[in-house]
C-alpha cells in the first residue's frame, strides 16, 4: 500500500500513461501504477547507486520487469525524447525540481503532464512551471506524519483550464486582501481558491514556525536577529492577513 502522499500523486497520473518517475528511489510509484495495469511503460529515474539497487529490486520483485525499467542517471537524462507522456518528481526540494525541468526542457517535448511534490520552496517550481509556458492545472496540499506537502499539477497552456490561465494575476480570494502575483506564487493559488482544510493547516504551521523563529531571536538579542525580526513580524502579519 501507498503512502497517502504518493497515491496522491498516483491518482495525477493518468490511466494509459507512459510515465517516468525522476528520483524514483524504490520505484514504489511506477510499480504501483504498473501493477494496478494504469501505466503501459514507466522509466524509474535513480541517480544513486543506492536507491537505483533498490529499484531494480523492487521492480524484480514485483514480475513487471517488461512495463517498469530502472535507468540511472541525472534528472531526465534517463529518457529519450518522446519516450513519455507524464513525468512525476517527488520527495525533493522545489529548487533541485525546477533545476532537473531546466536542465531536462529537450525531453520535455511529448510530454503532456508534470506531477510534481517538493518538500520545501514549492513556489520555486510553480516560478518555474509559469516561466515555461506551463499551467498548473491542479494543486493540493495533504498532511502526512505531521508534515504538509504540496502536489502541483502541470500541464501545457493549450490543454489548460481556462480560468487556470488567469492563476497568478493579482485577486482577492473570498473575502481576503489582494493577493499579488509573488503571493499567489508562494500560498498556492488553487488550494488558496479551494481554501482545503490542509492549506489553511498547512501556513498555520509555518506561522507556529515563524513564532519559534522569533522567540529565538528575541532570546539572542544581537542587532543582526533584531533587524531580521521586522522582516519575519511582516511575513507573519501577511500570512496571518491571508489565513
Ligand atoms: N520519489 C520518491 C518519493 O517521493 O517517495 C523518492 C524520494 S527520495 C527522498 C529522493 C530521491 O531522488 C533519492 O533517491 C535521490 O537519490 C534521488 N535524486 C536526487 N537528485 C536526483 C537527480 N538529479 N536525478 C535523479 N534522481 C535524483
Amino acid at each position: 500500500k501507498l503512502s497517502k502522499r504518493l497515491q496522491t500523486i498516483a491518482d495525477y497520473v493518468p490511466a494509459g500513461s507512459r510515465l517516468a518517475d525522476i528520483g524514483s528511489d524504490h520505484a514504489l510509484l511506477p510499480v504501483y501504477l504498473a501493477e494496478q495495469g494504469r501505466v503501459s511503460f514507466a522509466v524509474a529515474g535513480e541517480i544513486n547507486d543506492g536507491p537505483l539497487e533498490a529499484a531494480r529490486r523492487q521492480v524484480k520483485e514485483s514480475g513487471l520487469g517488461a512495463v517498469v525499467h530502472p535507468r540511472q542517471g541525472d534528472g531526465l537524462a534517463v529518457i529519450d525524447p518522446d519516450e513519455v507522456d507524464v513525468v512525476t518528481v517527488a520527495g525533493m526540494g522545489g529548487t533541485l525540481i525546477a533545476a532537473i525541468l531546466e536542465q531536462g526542457q529537450s525531453k520535455l517535448g511529448s510530454v503532456k503532464r508534470l506531477v510534481l511534490q517538493p518538500n520545501v520552496a514549492e513556489d520555486q517550481v510553480r516560478r518555474w512551471l509559469a516561466a515555461h509556458d506551463w499551467l498548473l492545472d491542479d494543486e493540493t496540499v495533504l498532511e502526512e506524519d505531521g508534515k504538509f506537502y504540496f502536489i502541483l499539477c502541470a500541464v501545457r497552456r493549450d490543454d489548460a483550464h481556462e480560468e487556470n490561465v488567469k492563476l497568478y494575476r493579482p485577486r482577492r480570494i473570498g473575502g481576503g486582501p489582494l493577493l499579488e502575483t509573488e503571493e499567489l506564487l508562494r500560498f498556492g493559488p488553487i488550494a488558496a481558491e479551494r481554501g482545503e482544510e490542509a492549506f489553511f493547516r498547512k501556513w498555520e504551521s509555518e506561522l507556529e514556525k515563524l513564532d519559534h523563529i522569533m522567540e529565538g531571536m528575541v532570546r539572542a538579542g544581537t542587532d543582526a536577529a533584531l533587524s531580521r525580526l521586522e522582516e519575519l513580524a511582516a511575513e507573519r502579519n501577511r500570512i496571518k492577513e491571508v489565513l
